[in-house]
């Protein structure tokens, strides 16, 4: 990006402007015309936010590749009776890996509201590696989620799997997710962003920042109203871990993209006793809120019992969302003087 000055424009100040957006800027002069041309490392500040600077005279740019994601840069979005992206408030969603029965989640929902969480997280549909896992009680699991949440006066988030599945989902759902698994179904995307809805997206588990943000702008483009990006874990080389939680990534989205980031510490890790651990680091990274699983009798669950969560651990993991949890906020380095990319 070249930011063209007037004639009249005070340097230092609108220097000052630049870097506060995260931008870092180096002085070009020639011919009567002054420009500050912006270093690739900088943050992602959309031409309309540069050009709206006293002293800007022009702003030259190439397109960027996912100009409806821009768009929602810095908002927030409620979810139920959530808003996620305040800052300094994140939100914990929690539940089950699987619905399994009524009973199971109306425990489940209830351990969830005690520890505090606002949202109601657990599959319907459930993408299994082997054929002959159970994979969900499907729409009648869809009924039971919306009446647990509503008992609890929670937010519902759960998967739509398929094409098919989409407009079930999208009827009792306040967020829909795509999982790991359909990060680049792109076919789905479509059907879901036209349901309107706002839209959790779980990182492929190979997929790069890149190709994650354009999976979103895939559904902003098919009419979703809200991307919210969630770092699930990708794969690494060392099976200790069930994926390789990538913070890295979630500092970029966060403050490079300004876009809303969870954390889903319980697929990263794989393991229960690693979660409140790692839900204090996304945390501190900057992170919107935590997608954790939970379960009543996780030694009984169908799927992901290692790594759910019982009462006494989620309400652990809960006590990080209280409103005077010691929380630093994460700011971008290039907000902090002496910091250059
Ligand atoms: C889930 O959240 O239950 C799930 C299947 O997650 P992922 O797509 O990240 O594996
Ligand atoms: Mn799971």
């Amino acid at each position: 990006m070249i930011v063209l000055l007037t004639e009249k424009a005070d340097l230092k100040t609108v220097r000052g402007a630049l870097t506060s957006l995260g931008l870092w800027t180096s002085l070009c002069e020639g011919q009567g015309q002054r420009a500050l041309l912006v270093e690739p490392h900088s943050s992602a500040v959309s031409r309309l936010e540069v050009e709206s600077i006293p002293g800007v005279a022009a702003v030259l740019a190439a397109p960027s590749p996912q100009p409806r994601i821009d768009a929602i840069a810095g908002s927030c979005v409620r979810v139920g009776p959530a808003l996620i992206g305040a800052p300094g408030e994140p939100v914990l969603m929690a539940g089950p890996c699987s619905v399994e029965s009524r009973a199971q989640l109306q425990e489940a929902a209830a351990m969830a509201a005690a520890a505090g969480a606002q949202v109601l997280r657990g599959g319907a549909f459930k993408p299994r590696t082997s054929p002959y896992s159970f994979s969900g009680h499907g729409r009648e699991a869809l009924r039971w989620l919306r009446e647990a949440a509503d008992e609890h006066e929670l937010g519902l988030v759960t998967e739509a799997m398929s094409e098919d599945e989409v407009p079930a989902v999208a009827e009792v759902a306040d967020l829909i997710q795509v999982g790991t698994r359909n990060m680049q179904n792109f076919s789905l995307l479509r059907r879901i962003g036209e349901t309107g809805k706002p839209v959790l997206l779980k990182r492929g588990m190979a997929a790069r920042i890149d190709e994650w943000l354009l999976a979103g702008e895939h559904l902003m483009k098919a009419g979703a109203s809200f991307v919210i990006f969630c770092e699930r874990g990708i794969v690494g080389f060392d099976p200790k871990a069930r994926n390789l939680l990538d913070l890295a990534a979630v500092a970029h989205l966060k403050l490079v993209h300004r876009q809303l980031v969870l954390v889903d510490p319980s697929h990263a890790t794989g393991r229960r006793d690693l979660i409140p651990a790692l839900a204090r680091a996304s945390l501190a990274v900057g992170a919107d809120g935590l997608l954790i699983e939970a379960h009543p009798d996780s030694a009984c669950a169908l799927s992901d019992g290692p790594q759910a969560l019982d009462a006494e651990g989620l309400a652990e993991v809960g006590r990080l969302f209280t409103k005077n949890a010691e929380r630093p906020l994460a700011v971008s380095g290039a907000q902090i003087p002496g910091i250059r990319p």
